[in-house]
């Protein structure tokens, strides 16, 4: 009988630490052991959950990982829950996967609120599962889990991927980004959604890492580690190093930044996702640290799909070249397929690692294919034969006076202004110009800006047709929980 080829490695790797920091220790051994009780617990009398989907709410750690895989091993689908969403959200959640058992830590139980008893749900008790029964058989094309997306444009969407895509999903990382036994890394990022659970998560444990976990990003802990040198790799999402430099530049941590910085400079790799990292920011921190970001750019449905290099040249506003065994094209609003300097397209994906289907909505899925093409929806070029991302059609391609314009481009270039924190650029129906560029802008304390003031100052970066024609000051821009600016909520801000 074989394991699962997660299970079957993490034996190789009996003795090494799987998890450090707060709850202490946690070797691959302990994590092998308890996922099996998890997996019995949930088998009661039965063979094979066959499957059956299963709902877990854990804090980031071992009792997660456990969870994750004692649901792999008894053949279910894993469903996480977002421990920071709403009732509703999590109905919406759960509803869609027709999720009937849900595995929660004791003290998360609230998170559910009345859902347990509305929806008929079963609550199992983590610390409750045991047992030693045997286990069943998977094979790598079934079904493994379930992650809904971020819910950035629409209503998040249940991505089912099979062991084998979320192998080939984890394969490809470990070799692009080199991926070692003796890495050490810390996972403060949300346990619902890709980034964390498996670039980090399931790469790490793929690899006989060790994780450090954290309930969330606070800035005072993870730089007292990194201080310490706890750290070889790194990897969070854009908001996430324009936190860690805002801490690095205020006054009451000026006795703590030169071993904090020192620290990050010495790691072996550093990797932002999920949402543009402007190019100001790379720059800052690379100026800062002498760490040079690695960019990345990746989907729920298919995992990472380019990459910049882990050994050659990272160029701060692109994403790279596309990963190991991944096929990438652009094709163009004809449905032509665009190559070459300057070429402009949605992005096609097509591999191993792409995922299975939309969980009940083979609409979706139909529409979202092209034969074994997967069309992503984000517009791309190329520039020196690396991509550069230039939005999603739907909201970030703004289309003014004939001209297609990327909202990520002129959002980069108005972070450049000193004052301006933050800022979403969208555009608004105009009946002259089929729409006009707006944005919408985070300033440091104390500023001012005007339309006019700001115009003056972007047209030395931006044509003049790229310029914004309406302003609004934000005090906080609208994001969701992966700190991902959601762009129809900004659009409603103007109306
Ligand atoms: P929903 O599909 O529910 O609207 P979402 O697309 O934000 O939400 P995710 O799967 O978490 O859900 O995010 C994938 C998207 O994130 C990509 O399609 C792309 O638009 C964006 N993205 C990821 N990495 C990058 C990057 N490096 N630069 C720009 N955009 C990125
Ligand atoms: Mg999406």
């Amino acid at each position: 009988m074989t394991d699962l080829p997660i299970i079957q490695r993490a034996k190789g790797f009996a003795d090494r630490t799987a998890f450090f920091g707060r709850g202490g220790e946690v070797t691959y051994q302990n994590l092998l052991h308890r996922s099996a009780a998890v997996a019995s617990g949930l088998l009661a009398e039965k063979a094979d959950l066959e499957e059956e989907r299963i709902a877990f709410l854990l804090p980031t750690g071992a009792d997660y990982a456990a969870t994750q895989w004692g649901i792999w091993r008894a053949g279910g689908i894993a469903v996480p829950i977002n421990g920071g969403a709403t009732v509703p959200e999590i109905e919406h959640a759960l509803t869609c996967a027709g999720v009937r058992r849900v595995v929660v830590a004791a003290n998360r139980l609230s998170v559910l609120g009345d859902l347990p008893k509305r929806l008929g749900l079963e609550v199992l008790d983590f610390a409750g599962l045991e047992g030693n029964s045997p286990l069943p058989q998977i094979a790598p094309t079934r079904r493994a889990m379930i992650l809904f997306t971020s819910g950035t444009t629409n209503k998040p969407k249940g991505v089912v991927s099979t062991h084998a895509s979320i192998e080939a999903q984890v394969t490809a990382l470990v070799e692009a980004w080199a991926w070692q036994a003796n890495d050490r890394i810390p996972l403060f990022l949300p346990m619902h959604h890709l980034h964390g659970i498996l670039n980090i998560l399931c790469c790490g444990l793929w690899s006989g890492a060790a994780i450090e976990p954290f309930d969330k990003f606070d800035a005072d802990a993870i730089c007292a580690r990194v201080a310490e040198g706890a750290y070889t790799l790194f990897m969070a999402v854009p908001t996430i190093y324009v936190k860690l430099l805002k801490w690095l530049d205020a006054p009451e941590n000026a006795g703590k930044r030169d071993c904090v910085i020192k620290g990050f400079g010495a790691m072996r790799l550093m990797v932002s996702g999920s949402a543009a990292l402007p190019a100001s920011i790379h720059k800052e921190w690379s100026d800062l640290t002498g760490q040079v970001l690695l960019e990345r750019y990746g989907m729920t449905e298919i995992g990472m799909a380019l990459s910049n290099p882990y050994a050659g040249e990272r160029r701060a506003g692109m994403v790279g070249l596309p990963m190991p065994r991944t096929d990438i094209q652009l094709v163009d609003d004809a449905g032509k397929v665009v190559s070459g300097e300057g070429a402009v397209g949605e992005i096609w994906v097509k591999g191993p690692a792409v995922f299975r289907e939309y969980w009940d909505n083979p609409k979706a899925t139909a529409e979202s294919f092209a034969g074994d093409w997967f069309k992503t929806g984000d517009i791309a070029t190329l520039e020196g034969g690396y991509y550069r991302i230039m939005g999603r059609s739907s909201v970030d391609i703004i289309k003014s006076g004939g001209y297609k314009l990327s909202a990520l481009e002129i959002e980069a270039a108005l972070l450049e202004h000193p004052n301006i924190t933050e800022c979403a650029v969208v555009g608004l129906a105009d009946d002259e110009w089929g729409e006009i560029v707006a944005a919408a802008i985070g300033l440091r304390e104390g500023a001012t800006l005007t339309l006019e003031e700001l115009q003056a100052w972007a047209s030395a970066r931006l044509s003049a047709y790229k310029l914004p024609r309406a302003l609004l000051l934000v005090d906080a821009l609208p994001r969701n929980a992966m700190g991902k600016v959601t762009k129809p909520a900004v659009k409603a801000l103007f109306t």
